[in-house]
């Protein structure tokens, strides 16, 4: 008797326990598979990470916003800026939330760019002690000018070196790291994206200073797709046109800047 009972009762837990497999791992559901989104995580307040280690920011809540507006699920990954458009190209990611400017042509070749959600421009930035450079016209041939990989700050220093304006350009995989070379007087200057320098002067008062006038011309952030995933894009750009419509990426805006 006493037996059978936990027989029984075995055999029910192990039915609930199956059922309860299969549906937490989604294989008798129409559950579709997270859609995986890659960004570099140095970048803030667009791309970083809390005290807890989540990958957060301006780009991920917004990300996150449209992707509940438009039914999706999203992961995100953090990886190398120069990954990024290689990730897509592999099939190893769906979408790219990185602060990256869609007007470059040599990435409108490999990648299809969203409406863009951000304009910004490149700056120079240097120790917030150095009185010698107050703008692109005082860099000289001695200098080392840092940039992040693949990035258009680093096109920007590979173009003084390249015409002998600066020494060299020294192109690292984190903007953290550039900053911290700053610091250390390892480095000249950086060039770099203006909002994600004054994050970092705001979070570390008195490390850096923005000198002379904006680098070249405004960029466009936008999201990227793979080439030809115009049903992603399409969710994409409806979602982003409804939270301005609706008034969340205001709120996301004076959430992060
Ligand atoms: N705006 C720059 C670019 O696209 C930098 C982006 C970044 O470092 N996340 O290239």
């Amino acid at each position: 008797m006493k037996k059978n009972l936990i027989a029984k009762l075995l055999i029910v837990s192990m039915m609930f326990c199956g059922v309860f497999a299969l549906t937490s791992c989604g294989g008798g559901g129409d559950d579709e598979a997270a859609l995986v989104v890659v960004t570099e995580a140095t970048f803030p307040p667009f791309d970083t990470v809390d005290d807890d280690g989540n990958i957060t920011g301006f780009d991920m809540d917004l990300i996150n916003a449209i992707a509940e507006d438009q039914g999706l699920t999203v992961e995100f990954k953090d990886i190398g800026f120069d990954s990024l458009i290689p990730a897509l190209e592999a099939d190893e990611a769906d979408i790219i939330a990185a602060g990256m400017n869609s007007d470059d042509p040599g990435r409108q070749a490999k990648v299809d760019f969203g409406t863009p959600y951000f304009e910004s421009q490149l700056v120079l930035v240097v120790a917030d002690g150095n009185n010698s450079i107050n703008g692109i016209d005082d860099l000289t041939s001695d200098m080392k000018v840092a940039g992040q990989i693949a990035t258009t700050g680093a096109e920007e220093a590979n173009a003084l070196a390249d015409a002998g304006t600066i020494g060299e350009a020294i192109i690292l995989d984190k903007v953290s790291d550039a900053m911290l070379q700053l610091q250390n007087g390892d480095i000249d200057a950086i060039i770099l994206d203006k909002p994600v320098t004054e994050s970092y002067i705001a979070k570390q008062p008195g490390t850096a200073k923005i000198v002379g006038e904006p680098i070249g011309e405004a960029e466009h952030y936008a999201f990227a797709v793979q080439k030809g995933n115009e049903e992603l894009l399409e969710k994409l750009n409806t979602g982003l046109q409804n939270m301005i419509d609706n008034g969340t990426y205001d709120d996301l805006i004076a959430k992060w800047f």
